[in-house]
This record gives C-alpha cells, structure tokens and sequence, in this order.
C-alpha cells in the first residue's frame, strides 16, 4: 500500500539541500582522500567514508548555545574538527581544512538531481511556495546561485548556521515557516534524512514530512517518494483531490 503523502493539499514545502536537490560530484570521500594524496599520504577510500559518516554521526558534541545550536564561525570548528577526525595522518592539518572547506563551496564540487529541474517546476505552476532548508553553511547561497536551475530557490533558503538552529531542532522548522509566511501546518518538509527531514518537521507541529527515498531503502511505514517528480506527480492529484 502507498501511504498518503498528506491529508490535504499544503501551501508551502521545504526541501533539504544535500541529498535531496544536490549532492557532492566527486563523493565526499574522493574528496577527503584527494586532500590527504595532495600531502603525500595515500588513504584507502573505505577507511576515509567510515571515518566521515562516524565523524558526522558525532558531531553535535560542544555547540555554542546547547544542543542543536550553530552559527558560522561554530561551521568552520566542526568541519575542521571532522577533517582532522577523517585524515589523522596528514601533515598540514590547517591546509587540508582550508582546501576542503574552498572545494565544497565550489558549484563545479556540486550536481544537481536530474529530478529537480522538472519537479520544482511542476510545484510551482501548482502556486506553491518553495523553500530549501538546509544544515549546510552560508556557502550554500554561491553553490545555487553557481546552478541556474536552482535560480528559483535562490532567495528562499533557510540555513542553519544562520538562523542558530540546527534539524532537527524544532527552532530551525519554525523559522523557516515565519520566514516563508505560512502557518506551520501548511508547510511540508521533503528531503532523504529521516530524522532531520520527517520526524524533526512533524514534531515541530509542521504538515508533515516525506523521504526522498532515491535508494529505496526505507520501511513501507514511512511517507515517502522514490524522487521529486513522484513526489510533484502526488502533490498534482492530491490537489485534483481536494
Ligand atoms: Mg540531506
């Protein structure tokens, strides 16, 4: 059975950036073991993902202002934090940081779904208001605005690191509804992390939340579509629906 996305038509939706409407090209492995060769040392690529995804699954542990919270300079401590976690044995930890932290503000360090040029377009000949809400930092506005296809997001991203909160902190889901002007139960959330964009925006009072589920690796017992022109696909005939 296919569950249904939302019991009625809403006016607003979020999606998550990385994951959802981006991904890094090449992977973030790649790219941490292409920093470690520049310095001589050679690392094998499984050793580097299991060492990336362990350091992000830490990385909450001293925020600013209590758990959840973030700003821009607290950004650049925790991504050098994790570099120095993926790549103990390079001999310049400062220049690593310093080039990765340049590579993954690149738009060229960056693809775009194939799905989201087609999707988004497709939302908002149905007059809905799109918005991205994202845990990455401020360098998220040069990687859009690097993308012409995400040209029409392009004023309308919330970012954690600037509004202080991070998903699935319930603060970061509520300022993205007052910055979008929309009741919190008109706004859905879409993206490919369960907690940070399902279960963190239905408990924040918003609509709800869908996974993008591209790996098909979620349960039946969660909202989901495979990609984004499923999910505009069963935004369309809810609305035919209502
Ligand atoms: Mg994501």
């Amino acid at each position: 059975m296919v569950l249904p996305l939302f019991d009625r038509s809403p006016s607003g939706i979020v999606f998550d950036a990385v994951g959802t409407l981006i991904e890094p090209d090449p992977s973030s492995t790649i790219a941490y073991r292409d920093a470690a060769r520049r310095q001589g040392v050679e690392l094998d690529v499984d050793l580097v993902r299991d060492r990336f995804y362990r350091a992000l699954a830490a990385d909450e542990v001293h925020p600013p202002h209590g758990p959840m919270t973030t700003d821009e300079s607290f950004e650049r401590i925790r991504w050098r934090r994790i570099v120095a976690f993926c790549l103990p044995e390079i001999p310049d930890l400062d220049r690593a940081f310093a080039e990765l932290w340049e590579h993954f503000a690149r738009p060229a360090s960056w693809r775009v779904f194939h799905d989201v040029d087609p999707a988004l377009r497709a939302i908002k000949q149905l007059g809905k208001t799109i918005w991205v809400g994202s845990n990455f930092d401020a360098r998220l506005r040069g990687v859009v605005a690097g993308h012409p296809v995400l040209n029409e997001v392009l004023d309308s991203l919330v970012i954690s690191s600037e509004i202080g909160f991070r998903k699935p902190h319930p603060g970061f889901y509520l300022n993205a509804c007052r910055l979008m002007a929309l009741d919190p139960g008109d706004v859905l959330f879409v993206g490919d992390d369960l907690v940070h964009d399902v279960e963190g925006p239905r408990r924040a009072g918003l609509r709800g939340g869908i996974l993008i589920d591209r790996k098909r690796r979620a349960t039946d017992q969660v909202t989901k579509a495979l990609n984004l022109v499923e999910l505009a696909d069963r935004i369309r005939s809810r609305i035919d629906h209502d």
